[in-house]
């Protein structure tokens, strides 16, 4: 076979295994059915606005790459999604995005995760370093679903009673998965809840920022959340946990404002947009991102 016809079969060959297309400004969805490419790429511009405004304060430019995403969806699929991107003088690109689980689940929290992966990758990526994993996990994994984000808070407890959680020094300087990246997910979920409680989730972005600039987490924890040091901020959030969380006020460093409180603690950011419907998963999801260097 010449040279031509080959990639004529190989271009047809890639475009029969995809099933539908569809493009957006910013992705290029692969899936089974043209309406669930469809509903996918809506959905994800919709996300990266709405995620830029809730974690940023502002929207994105539009990216020069545009995001490939691989939907695989059908019932009983286990939630988990990748992104992989490359950090590149100062901007972000090559991405690549896989999405899978049920299409409720795939819709209302594979892709909001992944989708906050790629926003706060967009915001640092002038620093040109990944966020730290606990909280870039962390972070992804506030704006799932209730049900999945319950499952963590249960996991999390029974992590914390088998001795399987991190201490502050280890969390903060994780750089690489853990064999079992549950435990890492499931606590650093829990901390980003508690400090984008206390002040909302644009406070905590410009914490991370300071404490990714001068690496001293200590002094950015005690700039932006009056704790002293991060063994106060561990104490005070262990107790949160083991009274079963809810309002943070009482485990604040410094008595804050009940509307600082409350309007940070609005449960989902995605609410409007995601109609999130009420779904049984029994299978425990693993999201991951892996950083491409
Ligand atoms: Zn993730």
């Amino acid at each position: 076979m010449d040279a031509r016809k080959f990639a004529l079969c190989f271009a047809l060959a890639a475009l029969f295994s995809c099933g539908a297309n569809y493009r957006t400004q910013n992705f290029f969805v692969s899936a089974k059915t043209p309406a669930l490419a469809k509903k996918v790429g809506d959905q994800a511009e919709g996300y990266r606005k709405q995620l830029a405004l809730y974690w940023l304060g502002r929207e994105l430019p539009a990216w020069e790459d545009v995001c490939p995403i691989e939907v695989i969806a059908g019932p009983n699929h286990e939630a988990n999604g990748v992104t992989n991107f490359v950090f590149m003088q100062g901007t972000v690109g090559r991405w690549q995005m896989r999405v899978e689980g049920t299409e409720e689940r795939v819709l209302d929290s594979v892709l909001p995760h992944e989708i906050t992966h790629t926003v706060l990758a967009s915001h640092f990526a002038p620093m040109g370093k990944p966020v730290p994993r606990w909280a870039d996990e962390g972070a992804c994994t506030t704006v799932e679903h209730i049900a999945e984000r319950s499952k963590f808070d249960r996991l999390l407890i029974r992590y914390l009673h088998s001795g399987q959680g991190f201490s502050f020094q280890d969390l903060y300087h994780i750089k690489d998965y853990p064999a079992d990246p549950l435990p890492l997910y499931a606590q650093g979920y829990s901390v980003v809840s508690f400090l984008v409680a206390q002040g909302g989730p644009r406070k905590f972005v410009d914490y991370l920022q300071t404490g990714m600039s001068t690496n001293d987490w200590a002094q950015a924890t005690e700039k932006f959340y009056q704790y002293n040091g991060l063994g106060h901020l561990k104490k005070n959030w262990l107790a949160w946990v083991s009274d079963g969380g809810g309002d943070v006020s009482n485990y604040a460093a410094v008595p804050q404002a009940s509307e600082v409180i409350v309007a940070a603690a609005a449960s989902t950011p995605l609410s409007e947009l995601a109609n999130p419907t009420a779904v049984t998963v029994a299978s425990t999801s693993v999201l991951e991102r892996n950083w491409v260097s």
